[in-house]
């Protein structure tokens, strides 16, 4: 039988979680789902520097809301335990010593103000300073593969600041595969030697992120393409410590509206669109914007998400979090940048408003409008049952349906003009007597009586229905005039009709 898939969505708290970390982490938690597998949270605060305060409870409550929880990490099924780098300290060092040992890294002593002075004069010379095969033992540079091991213990000794490097191996070919990339092949003298421990007591990204990998049984590693650079030191750490490397895919990026460069947060706030899943609050109080709070359904996030990369081989596009299991492939990830199309969500957001129950959305509407604070929320389901086809955000409700709650109070000027004729006024009064009389007042009954008069008297519906909505409405739009009728009742209905009857005199 083969290994159980298991998954990291592994960020670093260092503040809001883009919607491309979210990209990130439903494609493990899809994949995952798809193969029966655990999709694990670690959180990577090892940098301790770029630390925000509240920016892990903000991913979990991100993935929550989404809909894509994780199966295990902090606070939950912990048995691969502690899930956060900062609580697991003191399991890396032992693996940088266990390199060490094996000749696979090495201590370095260089200072910082001596790096800055290599780093200079080879930019003097139009070159860059690499740390590595080419000059790591030429006695420029101050490691324990230059000093002999009394003068690097003495250095350690006497508390002189140090780094742990990984030896790259110099001239070799390393064969590289991704699942959405295929097969890479890269020359080991192009790569640097990267700190993999500090004297802090703290390991790099690249230890703790492998170590914490393998410890965890990760199978495959499911990323950003950002990370794409370090898959040769990982696989070259993998190696050197003689573990299985999981299977890695690298994915595209989320590219701007244009297509050109990476989507910010600038483009966002240019344009009018969250890059976040919800409203984040700065330690400075700064406030950015959420999908949610922008009223976006979860469910619309997901399914546009879902498509900043895959697509299903087929013209269907809308697809439920359970659909997506079920279709999603990694395979069927483009390597190419994927470009955000913030119309494209909120065409979505439309589908998915249709989906919503009217009662719910009823509520909603009410809580955020305070006309309606006093108004049934059964009767604004009806309300919304009618309009949510022309909407796409709740907070469209208002402006679609405002006239199912409070009397016009002025009319349309270009409505007035197309509406309003010689003779209107008759109409409207014999309109009046129509609605009246028809004692049982239901939509079929008054559809029945007034077009049964329009057509008896050969009136041009025009001539009826157009002046009747503006004084139901205050302008030429809304649902169904009848509907409206119906919904304000006979008393309002009369009531709007002889307001617009009284502005003809
Ligand atoms: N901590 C890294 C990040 O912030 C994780 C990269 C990886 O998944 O290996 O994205």
């Amino acid at each position: 039988m083969s290994k159980k898939v298991r998954v990291r969505f592994a960020p670093s708290p260092t503040g809001p979680l883009h919607i491309g970390g979210v990209r990130t982490a439903l494609f493990n938690y899809l994949f995952a789902k798809k193969h029966g597998g655990d999709f694990v949270l670690r959180i990577e605060d090892t940098d301790q520097n770029r630390y925000v305060e509240g920016a892990e409870d903000y991913i979990v409550e991100s993935l929550n809301w989404c809909g894509i929880p994780f199966d295990e990490g902090p606070g939950k099924n912990e048995k691969f335990g502690p899930y956060r780098q900062s609580e697991r300290k003191h399991l890396y060092k032992q693996y940088a010593d266990q390199l060490i040992d094996a000749g696979k890294a090495y201590y370095a002593f260089d200072t910082s103000e001596q790096l800055d002075a290599h780093r200079k004069g080879h930019e003097a010379e139009g070159k860059t300073f690499i740390y590595n095969w080419h000059n790591r033992e030429k006695g420029r540079l101050v490691n324990s593969l230059v000093l002999t091991e009394e003068e690097t213990k003495a250095k350690i000794e006497a508390g002189e600041d140090y780094v742990i490097r990984f030896k790259s191996p110099q001239d070799e070919t390393l064969a590289l595969n991704d699942i959405i990339r295929g097969d890479m092949s890269i020359d080991t003298n192009v790569l640097d030697d990267k700190i993999l421990f500090k004297s802090d007591g703290m390991p790099t990204y690249h230890l703790a992120n492998i170590v914490d990998d393998h410890l965890m049984e990760i199978t495959h590693v499911i990323r950003g393409e950002e990370w794409l650079p370090s898959l040769a030191l990982h696989k070259l750490l993998y190696d050197a410590f003689g573990w299985e490397a999981p299977e890695f895919a690298h994915l595209p990026l989320i590219l701007k509206p244009t297509g050109k460069g990476k989507l910010s947060k600038r483009d966002g706030d240019k344009m009018g669109f969250p890059v976040f899943p919800l409203e984040y609050t700065a330690p400075d109080g700064t406030v950015s914007r959420g999908y949610k709070e922008d009223g976006y359904f979860a469910d619309t996030v997901v399914n546009f998400l879902a498509f900043l990369g895959w697509n299903p081989g087929s013209e269907q596009e809308i697809f439920s979090l359970e659909q997506l299991v079920n279709d999603f492939d990694l395979a069927r990830v483009n390597k190419a940048g994927a470009r955000f199309d913030p119309d494209k969500t909120k065409w979505f957001n439309h589908h998915y408003m249709q989906q919503q129950l009217d009662l719910d959305l009823a509520s909603e509407f009410k809580t955020k409008n305070i006309l309606l604070k006093d108004i049934d929320v059964n009767y604004i389901a009806l309300v919304v049952g009618l309009i949510k086809e022309r909407a796409t955000f709740v907070s469209d409700f208002w402006e679609l349906s405002h006239f199912f709650f409070v009397s016009p109070t002025d009319y349309d000027e270009k409505a007035s003009k197309k509406a309003l004729k010689e003779g209107t006024d008759e109409i409207l009064n014999k309109v009046v007597d129509l609605v009246n009389s028809t004692d049982d007042f239901t939509v079929e009954n008054l559809q029945t009586n007034i077009k049964d008069w329009i057509t008896d008297n050969e009136i041009g519906f025009g001539k009826v229905m157009m002046p009747l909505r503006l004084a139901l409405v205050g302008a030429l739009q809304g649902p169904d005039v009848f509907d409206i009728m119906y919904m304000i009742g006979k008393a309002e209905t009369v009531k709007r009709i002889e307001a617009l009857v009284e502005t003809t005199k």
